[in-house]
């Protein structure tokens, strides 16, 4: 008998590598938070004598569902603009909510909150993109969640920083002050290409390289951008890109409901990921990205929720499911995106997306161990003849039960682990309640509350 730290028995095991693959009454092993083994539950009894076993009867363990594209502080803003197309969102109330009451504290208030929402619908990592990074991913990492997280650089100022050269330089810093935390890492996030020049975009370009990071940035997120490019550049957002060097398997674009097919086959032929937000794209009427040709021409489509603004979920289940049904409805193909790819999408091109899918995204010996279980004997969810299609079309974020991260359980029967806070739940619902008493009182004046 081998001791390991852990093994988790499951109905069914969904290892999403290989695709398509369910195996039944299998067993995950895990030891210094690598998954070592996946095998017969028979065999696992008879093999591991684990510290923690897990009996996991009724359920599908899946890996730990990724979410490529949040601002997670922004859910100290959900529900606070509904029903505005994207360029009065943004002019008429996140911007200057923004400058009147952003700060480090609130990123560190508003990302708990969004964490503990995302651990209960079995999210594991977050790919963020906010001011303040660093206070984000500590708010990531204290509620047990991988912390992806952007080093800025944008060209316009705000209370976080002045210009380009301050938002890299923070990111830098904020990076080397983070780089001991195996769980945490870092992309090059330069908003978008309407909020950079060239030359910060030749910057990003060059430090992507250098340090070998992803570039995470909005991209043809509305037919509005793309016009004002051809105006103000000459050319599509993508094209400038790609004359900056950007268009590579480094771009993680997300969005892109505007894209030519020659577009796509840039996207293919340079290995860049697409992030779709499908909830965030319908609710701000920017469009519907072309996630069936993506896939079919070979461009990774990961699932991001976007920020809780403008969803108002942080549900990557939820949105694996609503990419599926649009795919299929605006192909129209009802075998576009099959079940099997859905949850691909919300797992392992997440992973690919951002760099790290030699380290999570699958159920596979070697990887860490990032793993989401969902139960599926509710009447909700039963009969199950196959349990990819369940979790994909029947279940809902309220049946995942237990999420653990690199092999620490960080959701136990839907509690929050007693590792990282019984209580956490509570400790962010009171931190966050007089932020939300701040943006009440800025959108009963809002002049009065900027002015400050
Ligand atoms: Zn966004």
């Amino acid at each position: 008998m081998q001791s390991v730290d852990t093994v988790i028995e499951a109905r069914w095991v969904v290892p999403v590598r290989p695709r398509q693959c369910v195996l039944e009454h299998c067993a995950v092993a895990i030891d210094a938070g690598r998954i070592i083994d996946v095998l017969p539950i028979g065999a696992a009894r008879a093999r591991y004598r684990p510290t923690q076993r897990y009996a996991l009867e009724h359920h599908a363990l899946l890996p730990g569902l990724i979410n490529a594209h949040a601002h997670s502080a922004m859910s100290l803003f959900r529900g606070v603009a509904d029903d505005l197309p994207l360029s009065r969102w943004l002019a008429e109330r996140i911007w200057p909510l923004e400058r009147a009451i952003v700060c480090a504290d609130f990123v560190f208030d508003g990302t708990r909150l969004a964490a503990v929402e995302m651990l209960r619908a079995g999210i594991t990592c977050c790919n963020d993109m906010y001011f303040y990074p660093e206070q984000a991913a500590q708010a990531l990492r204290s509620v047990g969640l991988r912390a992806v997280v952007g080093i800025l650089a944008l060209d316009f100022p705000s209370r976080y920083a002045a210009d380009a050269d301050d938002y890299l330089r923070q990111g830098l810093a904020a990076r080397d002050a983070l780089m001991t935390d195996s769980l945490v890492h870092f992309t090059l996030a330069p908003h978008s290409p309407y909020a950079a020049s060239d030359a910060t975009l030749a910057r990003v370009a060059t430090l992507a390289e250098e340090l070998d990071l992803p570039v995470h940035m909005h991209v043809h997120e509305t037919a509005h951008e793309v016009e004002q490019s051809m105006q103000q550049h000459g050319c599509r957002p993508l094209q400038r890109l790609e004359g900056l060097g950007l268009v590579s398997e480094r771009l993680v674009a997300v969005h892109a409901t505007q894209l030519l097919d020659a577009e796509i086959q840039l996207l293919a032929q340079r290995g860049a990921s697409v992030v779709h937000c499908p909830a965030s794209n319908l609710k701000l009427a920017s469009g519907i990205a072309p996630v069936n040709k993506l896939l079919n021409a070979g461009v990774g489509v990961a699932i991001g929720t976007d920020g809780a603004a403008s969803n108002n979920r942080l549900d990557v289940l939820g949105e694996a499911r609503l990419a599926a049904l649009l795919a299929k409805g605006t192909a129209p193909d009802a075998s576009a995106l099959p079940d099997w790819q859905g949850l691909e999408s919300a797992t392992f091109l997440g992973a690919k997306a951002l760099g790290l899918e030699a380290r999570i995204g699958s159920i596979e010996v070697g990887k860490e161990a990032d793993l989401t279980a969902v139960d599926l004997s509710a009447v909700e969810t039963q009969p199950c003849y196959d349990p990819i299609s369940q979790v994909l079309h029947s279940a809902g974020r309220e049946n995942v039960t237990h999420v653990w991260v690199a092999g620490q359980a960080a959701l136990v029967e839907r509690a929050i682990a007693a590792s990282i806070g019984g209580s956490l739940a509570d400790e962010v619902l009171r931190a966050a309640a007089p932020w939300h008493n701040q943006v009440r009182q800025w959108l009963r004046e809002p002049t009065i509350y900027a002015a400050k």
